[in-house]
């Protein structure tokens, strides 16, 4: 039996996400990511890859990335959560996705997506709605840049709607 399930997700309400058919311990190889191995030139010259599909893409090693934007990828409807359960691995020119803590039955299955902090980071709101969230979809440790705005972002709108 598989150990994930494809359907509606919570987090992302348009879309889908992976879900734990059974309890699952840390540690657990779960599904492989897959896709196109491209050229890092590939890449630059592919209009595909300008800050509308980062989200699918992965750097292997300083030749090759792996586009993950394929159908036959179902590791892709994996959403981002700031409290992700899951994380990428790889090696060589493999990747796939391993629990990071034990997981019940029925929860949905997230990773840390890993974007950088630049400029374009409110392109990609998160909704994963975990009490660490930052609001954006932003790897772990580049996320007090975005809270320390957020903070000052809040205490401004407030008092301008009073
Ligand atoms: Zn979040």
């Amino acid at each position: 039996m598989k150990l994930y399930r494809v359907k509606k997700s919570n987090i992302d309400r348009k879309g889908r996400g992976l879900y734990a058919t059974q309890d699952i311990k840390e540690g657990t190889r779960i599904i492989d990511y897959v896709g196109k191995i491209i050229t890092k030139k590939q890449t630059e010259d592919s209009e595909k890859f300008d800050n509308s599909k980062p989200i699918y893409l992965f750097n292997l090693n300083n030749r090759y990335d792996l586009d993950g934007d394929v159908s036959w990828n179902t590791a892709r409807l994996i959403n981002h959560s700031c409290l992700n359960n899951c994380d990428y691995e790889g090696q060589g020119l493999k990747l796939w996705v391993t629990t990071i803590k034990d997981i019940k039955k029925g929860e949905e299955l997230t990773c840390d997506y890993g974007f950088g902090f630049d400029k374009d980071f409110r392109q990609f709101p998160c909704k994963c709605e975990s009490k660490n969230c930052c609001g954006y979809i932003v790897r772990a440790e580049s996320r007090w840049r975005i809270n320390k705005r957020f903070s000052l972002g809040f205490k401004k709108n407030n008092r301008l709607n009073r």
